[in-house]
């Protein structure tokens, strides 16, 4: 299997937000990639501007990174005729590596965008180079920039930086030169076409870890509802395990944390992510993996502190409410009554019952 190590400079709209087509935020003006071998040696490259032709003029912040001009670009063939050529040019047996996850979703907008015919696997597992490079060498969190890693890496620095090729290069000579073997089985999914059903949901299991991305959901609510977005046991075995912190959601409210024991491996931790799909729906990425006491404590704690946090929300509400009442009662001259009395007798104006006092 051979090596697709790509990279595209894209365009956005000049006028910003406000006039961007939403199809096509980013349009595509160079694609620039190296096929690489099973051994990672260079066997081909790939080099082509495109003609721009839905953003006719270059955005401000685009032109300021990439090397190139409108007038130039305006010579070359449409997105079209060079992705065809490009996607011939892959072959039949490859795999596509890139420095992060955005050109490859990119590419596949475009695509769609003009309506071209690409048969990708599914799910498309590819090697995002920048995850690799940081799980490798730095924490496996940190997403250094290419320059920052072609530093560190001391890959001497003979071409330019954010043009498409050169990048590619630059890509390929990291992926050459790092411990690839040691970190060869972290592929990652792109989530540009995501499961469209339960069957076609996605189980990835890794050495260290195990991965689940689910279909989309009008909201996480009903996400949440769904058994298999919640399930967790053992990433190493399927013996049943004890429960020791429920689900709940971090301070941001998009991420879920959950903690179980098993009987033969320990502490597992299970993390939600609720994601954006395409218009307004939502989709799921959950891992599980080994807790160490550190985690243990640190989700105890941190669960400590979601408490916390709506105990004082609630107070604060509460207080709110109070000065509320008061204030209202001052300026009608009216007695404060106190919040029971006025619970208990207020009728509901539509059925005549009465309601429940308030919390
Ligand atoms: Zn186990």
């Amino acid at each position: 299997m051979n090596y697709i190590v790509f990279d595209l400079e894209w365009n956005q709209s000049p006028g910003g937000r406000y006039r961007e087509n939403p199809k096509i935020p980013f349009e595509i003006l160079e694609i620039g990639a190296l096929k690489l071998n099973a051994r990672r040696r260079i066997i081909g490259e790939f080099h082509e501007t495109i003609k721009p032709l839905v953003y006719r003029t270059m955005n401000r912040h685009t032109q300021a990174v990439v090397h190139m001009d409108m007038e130039a670009l305006r010579q070359s063939r449409t997105f079209s005729p060079v992705a065809r050529s490009f996607l011939e040019w892959c072959g039949e047996d490859y795999i596509f590596v890139s420095w992060g996850p955005s050109d490859l979703f990119e590419l596949q907008r475009n695509l769609d965008y003009y309506h071209i015919q690409y048969r990708f696997p599914k799910p498309l597992l590819y090697y995002d180079l920048q995850k690799l490079y940081s799980l490798e060498n730095l924490d496996g969190k940190k997403r250094p920039a290419l320059q920052e890693a072609v530093e560190a890496m001391g890959i001497a620095q003979t071409r330019r930086f954010h043009a498409a090729f050169d990048d590619a290069w630059y890509t390929a000579k990291i992926m050459q030169n790092m411990n690839f073997k040691s970190v060869q089985e972290y592929k990652s999914v792109d989530y540009y076409h995501l499961p469209e059903s339960k069957e076609e949901e996605i189980y990835l299991d890794f050495k260290t870890y195990s991965k689940y991305v689910s279909m989309s959901y009008p909201d996480k609510e009903t996400a949440l509802k769904d058994k298999t977005v919640t399930a967790i046991g053992c990433n190493r075995c399927n013996l049943p395990v004890i429960p020791r912190i429920k689900w709940f959601a971090g301070s941001g409210g998009n991420m879920y944390y959950a903690l179980v024991q098993c009987p033969r491996h320990g502490y597992v931790k299970g993390k939600i992510r609720i994601r954006k799909a395409q218009g307004d729906e939502i989709y799921i990425v959950k891992t599980i993996k080994p807790a160490t006491e550190a985690d243990v404590e640190d989700l105890q704690s941190r669960k400590a502190a979601v408490k916390e946090r709506r105990h004082k929300k609630l107070e604060k509400e509460k207080e709110r409410k109070k000065l509320k009442r008061e204030k209202t009662a001052a300026a009608t001259h009216t007695p404060v009554i106190g919040r029971r009395g006025i619970g208990r007798r207020k009728k509901n104006a539509q059925t005549g019952e009465e309601q429940a006092p308030q919390a």
